[in-house]
């Protein structure tokens, strides 16, 4: 049997452009809240929360079977992707037009490196803003500007970022014509070099600094969402909460695994993942529910650390405000994805973070090992890496990093169990703090070259919502 014989083939003609709600052979997508339609794929794209105000998620998390997964190991990153991806878009979009976008999307290397034993830190960090946002953006770019192009229209993206997705973002978008970004961030919360991979681009792509934390630049997008004398604008979200970044997110569990399995059957994997909105979690967790063998994902996130304290004690409460620690990409008091993985575990969770029915605690606990890692442990593992593994991490690889080792030793298994932590940012994204600790420069990739002599271009906007709204109307017209 042929690896993809089981999927329905993609190059029907594509009817009534998913307007209707009946399958054909297409996944629908249905709101985490239960209380809006089931959509197409494109729908769920092009409006990124659900009208109900929940996320959308796959009505069923398609599977592989082994032998699937095995074939794996033979190919490109690109080609697994398109595996991946046909899955979710079969009859969407014919194959050969989802071939063209994986393969133009994914055009950087995925360093899988070995530190110690079976221990490897993946480095999802060679795209064009030297973070792992670009796998989400650049294939979610492509497949907005696949659809509208293919029918018409215009998108105003509107995304809030604590550092790394806005530059994913604005990169994946800048300079094309029918789509407008416009771009949120806590001016104090980001480096200089984040700050400039955005604001240099110009052209479709606006910034606005707003004097506050990545919680107020996220509410003032939910409320423009929300709001419907906006609906004029064909508002769009990129954030993690779109499905189009999530998909994305599944495909490089695959391909580590693929690469780094010795091939004895029965064998498992832990991945850890510093998280922070929980996006590239879940996209682990859809692919564990793929078929993936994983035997536990180590959840590490920083000292907002809401979910931990939920694994531990089955009550769910925010963190407000969010505590800024150096791995600033994590500081979220609340993490917007969390309904999505409620709803993997049978229960769920309203965008406020009320749980209605509780997800079923115990297969999460057996899922997951959820920690916590400080900012001093952050940069202590920094210095520990470098020194006896020779392993250059920045902070949000870091807490990936020390999750892992507390896991190991918590359980006893170094050294025999296949370990991959994500490393999610390029180091010289932070040489403020690779300095301070290892006393060295990193070495910019050739991504970031260049940034220091170009021109900025951005607006400051105080906290209120009504300011941004007048901004939003002043200079788009829809
Ligand atoms: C966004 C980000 C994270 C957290 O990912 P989530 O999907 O939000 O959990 C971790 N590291 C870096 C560098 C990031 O930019």
């Amino acid at each position: 049997m042929s690896g993809t014989s089981c999927l329905p083939r993609g190059n029907e003609l594509n009817k009534g452009l998913g307007m209707d709600n009946t399958n054909n052979g297409k996944l629908l997508f249905r709101s985490t809240n239960g209380r809006a339609p089931a959509v197409s794929f494109e729908q769920a794209l092009l409006r990124g929360l659900a009208p109900d105000g929940g996320l959308y998620m796959p009505e069923e998390i398609p599977a592989f079977t082994a032998g699937e997964i095995g074939k794996f190991s033979d190919m490109e990153y690109h080609e697994i992707a398109l595996e991946v991806g046909r899955k979710f878009l079969a009859g969407e979009i014919p194959d050969e037009d989802l071939e063209r976008i994986v393969k133009d999307a994914y055009n950087y290397e995925i360093p899988l490196e070995h530190v110690s034993d079976n221990s490897f830190v993946m480095r999802l960090d060679q795209g064009p803003t030297a973070s792992f946002k670009d796998f989400a953006a650049r294939m979610m770019g492509r497949l907005m500007q696949y659809f509208l192009n293919r029918n018409g229209g215009k998108l105003l993206i509107l995304t809030a970022t604590s550092g790394d997705t806005g530059s994913a973002i604005a990169n994946a978008f800048y300079g094309l014509d029918n789509v407008n970004v416009v771009v949120l961030f806590p001016e104090k919360e980001v480096t200089d070099r984040q700050r400039k991979q955005m604001t240099t681009l110009g052209k479709n792509v606006s910034i606005v600094a707003l004097d506050g934390k990545f919680d107020d630049c996220q509410a003032l997008v939910k409320q423009a969402f929300g709001d419907s004398e906006l609906d004029y604008l064909n508002l769009s979200s990129a954030n993690s909460i779109n499905i189009g970044r999530l998909i994305p997110q599944t495909m490089y569990y695959f391909y580590s695994f693929a690469k780094l399995r010795s091939g004895d059957p029965g064998e498992k994997v832990v991945f850890s993942v510093p998280s922070g909105n929980f996006g590239d979690l879940c996209g682990g967790l859809i692919a564990k529910k793929m078929g993936l063998p994983v035997s536990r994902f180590v959840v590490a996130t920083n000292e907002n650390d809401e979910y931990p304290r939920f694994v531990k004690s089955g009550f769910y409460e925010k963190l407000v405000p969010s505590r800024n620690c150096i791995s600033s990409a994590m500081n979220v008091g609340h993490p917007s994805n969390i309904p999505r993985l409620v709803q993997m575990y049978g229960g769920t969770m309203d965008e406020n973070g009320n749980i209605g029915t509780a997800p079923d605690m115990d297969l999460i606990r057996k899922d997951m090992y959820a920690v916590s890692i400080s900012d001093r442990e952050t940069e202590a593992m920094i210095s520990q890496a470098y020194t006896e593994s020779d392993l250059l991490l920045e902070p949000h690889g870091s807490v990936g990093w020390a999750g892992l080792q507390s896991y190991t030793d918590r359980e006893g298994v170094a050294g025999e169990q296949l370990c991959i932590s994500l490393e999610t940012a390029h180091p010289a994204k932070f040489p403020e703090k690779i300095r301070e600790i290892l006393s060295f420069d990193p070495e910019l990739p050739p991504s970031l070259q260049g940034l220091e002599e170009k021109k900025e271009f951005f607006q400051h906007l105080p906290t209120q919502y009504s300011a941004f709204k007048e901004f939003l109307k002043k200079n788009y017209t829809g």
